[in-house]
């Protein structure tokens, strides 16, 4: 059986303005195997980078989660002070976000920054430190560690710099990784072994890897499971190969069919736009961009409700 390393749990969570609340989040649930890769799909401002912020408790000033629950190790971390979030992050649930100098100081060598992550987190010191340090830069392939461990962050590229931040989930032998559009900011060739990287990481050490992103390409190629995400709710979760051989959620479907396809020079766009943070759409949230809405969808939010083993899905056309 797969043992279930992480469960997030009907998290609610909304934004406080000067006069109102506005819901973000509605009962977005998960869980992250042992060993494999969700991705969390979905357009911008869809909910998947805070959802995965909530994990980490590294949620904005205005925002508050109404109510739920983020289980790791058997405990609910939501309810855990400052200083033991702290020893987690980083420690055991590291983040590679989209931009690596969010991460990085530059005032600081990138080696110095890697071993005050060892000395938090590995209570190693010294030679001991500096082994650890340049084992994690090998692991993650960057060559001549030694040298570039002294490096500041603005002489590493792109790639490079994202390869450090991933050393340092390495050093601290974290048990899961949440990558936010890892490989957003760099070019394809860059991207395809920052990508294989991870997926070695995975399977030597069997982390667990929450991928953020809008890409369905990389979904495919790195992912093991799949929740697509729309306005704040989860629409559709599969097994990445259910997912793409029998999609179900007419917004999946529309995700999928905008894709880059060799069939066809042209691609399909979903009409409209999705709803900001501070409009109210009643029924389904999909249903002005959907080609299937009926009365009922105006009306009546669909649940994500089992359509087959393992296949959830959150539209009135399964009932
Ligand atoms: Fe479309 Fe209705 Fe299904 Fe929503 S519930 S996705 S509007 S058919």
């Amino acid at each position: 059986m797969v043992e279930n390393i992480l469960e997030v749990k009907n998290i609610n969570l909304g934004f406080q303005s000067e006069d109102n609340f506005y819901q973000a989040l509605y009962d977005v649930s998960f869980s992250l195997s042992k060993g494999k890769t969700l991705a969390l799909v979905g357009e911008s401002g869809c909910g998947k980078t805070m959802s995965a912020m909530s994990i980490l408790n590294l949620i904005p000033k205005s925002a508050k989660i109404i109510s739920g629950e983020v289980v790791f190790h058997g405990e609910n971390i939501l309810n855990k002070n400052r200083k033991e979030m702290s020893h987690i992050r980083g420690g055991k649930i590291a983040l590679i976000p989209q931009d690596p100098m969010t991460s990085l100081n530059p005032l600081y060598t990138v080696g110095d920054q890697l071993l005050e992550v060892i000395n938090i987190h590995q209570n190693l010191y010294g030679d001991e430190a500096w082994s650890k340090a340049i084992e994690a830069f090998e692991q993650v392939q960057i060559p001549d560690a030694k040298a570039r461990l002294k490096n500041y962050p603005h002489e590493f590229s792109g790639g490079m710099k994202q390869r450090a931040i991933i050393a340092m989930a390495l050093a601290c032998n974290a048990e899961i990784i949440i990558a936010d559009e890892p490989t957003t900011a760099l070019d394809v060739t860059i991207q395809a072994q920052i990508m294989k990287l991870l997926k070695e990481i995975k399977e030597n050490n069997h982390t667990s890897i929450l991928l953020i992103t809008h890409d369905l390409a990389l979904v495919s190629e790195n992912a093991d499971e799949v929740a697509v995400m729309y306005s704040g709710h989860i629409v559709e979760k599969a097994p990445v190969a259910m997912f793409f051989s029998n999609t179900n959620h007419p917004y999946s479907k529309a995700l999928l069919k905008s894709l880059p396809s060799n069939k066809s020079d042209m691609l399909d766009t979903i009409k409209g736009q999705p709803p900001a943070l501070n409009q109210i759409i009643n029924g389904c949230k999909f249903h002005p961009r959907c080609n299937f809405c009926m009365d009922k969808c105006m009306q009546e939010v669909p649940e994500l409700a089992v359509i087959a083993q393992n296949h959830q899905s959150a539209c009135f056309l399964n009932n």
